[in-house]
């Protein structure tokens, strides 16, 4: 069994780089960001005010997220549903970093991740994995880059998809979203004492894959 904890902000390719090292190992991908955006999403459905801890806590009770790994993908079924790309809008991003700030949310999530990096090898990604889900994983990774990289990249994507946003917007968002999940006084986007640094802000995907391979195999 192998655990690999890849934390890092939004942007700096966590998802696509883990996705890539799944496969190359043969282990699952766990996307935790995926759990926190149905949660704001579904706070979002109810139109209650995502910042307000009180609102946010009294929903969860009504929640029930399933998550599912076929051929290597994983999906979750949010009350039996799976919202798709849903969860990745802009309003859902701000909505997911609003709600994981919240004890009660962070608290009903954190089963749900550690028993599945408890049945499988997995790499696992998202803002405290190696300093709060998986203190004793084998591999710690802290993915990051400039801001601009990492606007840039997020831009390209949502634009890919035909979104209608501004370079600005996407970097404003960016940054207001960095500062939410860096500065919370509950697991903060930090890299554990015990985490490998990797900046690729001037590296390719591929470049990325190769950089941390070399730290796993290294383990
Ligand atoms: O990684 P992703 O951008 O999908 O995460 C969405 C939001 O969920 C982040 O902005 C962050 O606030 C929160 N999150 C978190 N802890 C994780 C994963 C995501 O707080 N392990």
């Amino acid at each position: 069994m192998i655990r690999i904890a890849i934390d890092g902000p939004g942007g700096a390719g966590k998802s696509s780089v883990a996705k890539a090292l799944a496969k190359k190992l043969g282990i699952i991908y766990v996307d935790t960001g995926a759990l926190y955006r149905n949660i704001g999403l579904y706070a979002l459905d109810l139109g209650i005010n995502t910042k307000n801890e009180n609102e946010v806590s009294s929903i969860l009770g009504n929640i029930s997220l399933e998550l599912k790994f076929e051929n290597g993908k994983q999906t979750i079924l949010l009350n039996g549903k799976d919202r798709g790309d849903e969860i990745r809008t802009p309003e859902a991003s701000m909505a997911a970093s609003n709600v994981s700030a919240f004890p009660k949310v962070r608290e009903f999530l954190l089963k749900t991740q550690r028993d599945t990096a408890e049945k499988n090898s997995v790499i696992m990604d998202g803002r405290d994995i190696g300093t709060v889900i998986l203190p004793n994983a084998e591999v710690k990774i802290f993915l990051t880059a400039s801001p601009e990289a990492r606007a840039k990249r997020r831009y390209l994507e949502l634009t890919a998809k035909g979104a209608d946003v501004t370079y600005e917007k996407v970097f404003s968002e960016m940054v207001e979203r960095d500062r939410n999940d860096s500065t919370r006084a509950i697991a903060p986007c930090v890299p554990a004492n015990d985490a490998t640094i990797v900046d690729n802000s001037d590296m390719t995907e591929e470049e990325t894959v190769i950089a941390i391979l070399e730290v796993i195999n290294k383990k």
